[in-house]
């Protein structure tokens, strides 16, 4: 037979078949039978020699075109039949894609720390730096520095928690402003957020654990205007600009002259409701100028500097910004509590 005829019979028996198939394992018989060692093709090529010497530049072409045909047929079908494979599993598997995914449960951030990024974010605002400084300090920062000599009432033991005669956990964050004071350099301008403890019974108002954030200004030429005028501005941000601010003398042994700062009810707006117990005021933080004394102890000229100084409960906030009536809801980490803020 005629060798470019034979050739033509094997592209068209290899065309059929390959049409044929209905399953992938069977492509690779067919590849071995045409295209292998063995296979149909190098045989055909082998018989080249009886084949005439002019003739087999255009014999050999032929072959390698029909081999390339055969063999972009066979890819194609390589294909064609994995995808009628992929949606014969995909039906088979009968994923209702409909169905509501699974809620991956995320963090939730505490609403303590909601209340505390807001307020970091106001001072921040206002070119404040934030501070942080150990938990366990020293009788001599937590104390002494702060214008608490011994024998202060505030030093018993049964609002502080002693480690040794000169080691305590931390009563107030105020440690971090006499070491800023310390450490320079001035002017400051810094609030301090952390925990604090003090040895009280858990009640709806009192834990032994519990957050302030304490704040403080020291330059030249600063006056109780300048704390009543920042406070207020920060009274405002906190509480919305409706919010008006009042001032009670009051006494801290740190501060000279000292107050506590009260804003108006932002539940009635000052008429009187059950929020504020009728008197249209919430009481909010305590504050003053920083005692001279205080200022001199942490190496400061208090004739050339002034200060003041300002000290909130974290709890507090979030507590009156969340309506929450229990500072114990705060602690007891119930995620179906929590995570409505
Ligand atoms: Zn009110």
């Amino acid at each position: 037979m005629d060798m470019k005829q034979k050739l033509q019979e094997i592209h068209e028996e290899a065309i059929q078949k390959i049409q044929q198939i209905d399953a992938l394992d069977k492509l690779q018989e067919i590849r071995v039978s045409y295209l292998g060692k063995k296979g149909q093709l190098t045989s055909l090529l082998k018989g080249m020699k009886d084949v005439a010497k002019e003739e087999r530049p255009v014999v050999g072409q032929m072959v390698h075109e029909t081999q390339s045909q055969i063999e972009e047929l066979l890819d194609r079908t390589k294909k064609r039949l994995e995808e009628v494979a992929l949606n014969a599993k995909l039906e088979a598997e009968e994923i209702d894609v409909t169905l509501p995914a699974k809620k991956s449960k995320i963090g939730h951030r505490h609403p303590n720390m909601i209340a505390l990024e807001e307020v970091e974010n106001i001072f921040i605002g206002m070119g404040y730096e934030v501070v942080s400084g150990p938990e366990i300090e020293y009788d001599e920062y937590n104390f002494r520095k702060l214008n608490i000599p011994d024998g202060h009432p505030a030093k018993d033991e049964q609002d502080t928690f002693w480690i040794t005669d000169e080691i305590v956990l931390r009563t107030q964050t105020s440690p971090c402003q006499a070491r800023t004071m310390e450490r320079g350099p001035l002017p400051i301008r810094m609030i301090a957020p952390g925990r604090v403890y003090r040895s009280d019974e858990v009640d709806a108002t009192h834990s032994p654990c519990f957050n302030q954030v304490e704040g403080m200004v020291i330059d030249k030429n600063i006056t109780m205007a300048d704390l009543k005028g920042t406070l207020d501005e920060f009274a405002k941000q906190l509480f919305g600009p409706e919010t008006k601010t009042k001032f009670r003398p009051h006494h801290f042994p740190f501060t000279e002259p000292s107050a506590e700062m009260d804003v108006s009810c932002f539940k009635c707006g000052g008429k009187g409701c059950r929020f504020c117990q009728g008197t249209g005021w919430i009481e909010i933080l305590g504050c003053g100028m920083v005692h001279p004394d205080v200022l001199e102890m942490c190496g400061i000229d208090s004739k050339e500097y002034t200060g003041f100084a300002l000290g909130m409960g974290l709890e507090r906030i979030a507590l009156l910004k969340y309506e929450i009536d229990d500072l114990r809801r705060l602690y007891e980490n119930d995620v179906r509590f929590l995570k409505q803020f």
